[in-house]
């Protein structure tokens, strides 16, 4: 059997560090409550890059 969930987001590419947006120890973006990021309020993530929430399809 092979378990292939819980892929890593590929946002090396984004430079989201310029942007200020903070990520936890898995490179997951630092939201609240309202999936805005932390650390920069132009940002929102969802699905496999955020930290919170479900990595599911039907987000
Ligand atoms: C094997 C497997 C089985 C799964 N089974 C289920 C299941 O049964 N039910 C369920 O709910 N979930 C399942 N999941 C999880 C689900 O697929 C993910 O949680 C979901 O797809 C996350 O959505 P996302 O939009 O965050 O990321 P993704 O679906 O990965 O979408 C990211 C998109 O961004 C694009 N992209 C990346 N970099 C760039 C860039 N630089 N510029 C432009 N576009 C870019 C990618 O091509 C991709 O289209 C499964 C996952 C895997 C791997």
């Amino acid at each position: 059997m092979v378990h292939a969930v819980g892929r890593i987001s590929d946002l090396e590419p984004l430079d989201l560090d310029v942007a200020g947006v903070e990520r936890d120890e898995r490179e997951h973006l630092k939201l609240n409550g309202f999936l805005q990021s932390v650390s920069n309020p132009a940002v929102y993530a969802a699905g496999n890059a955020a930290a919170v929430g479900p990595a599911l399809t039907s987000v």
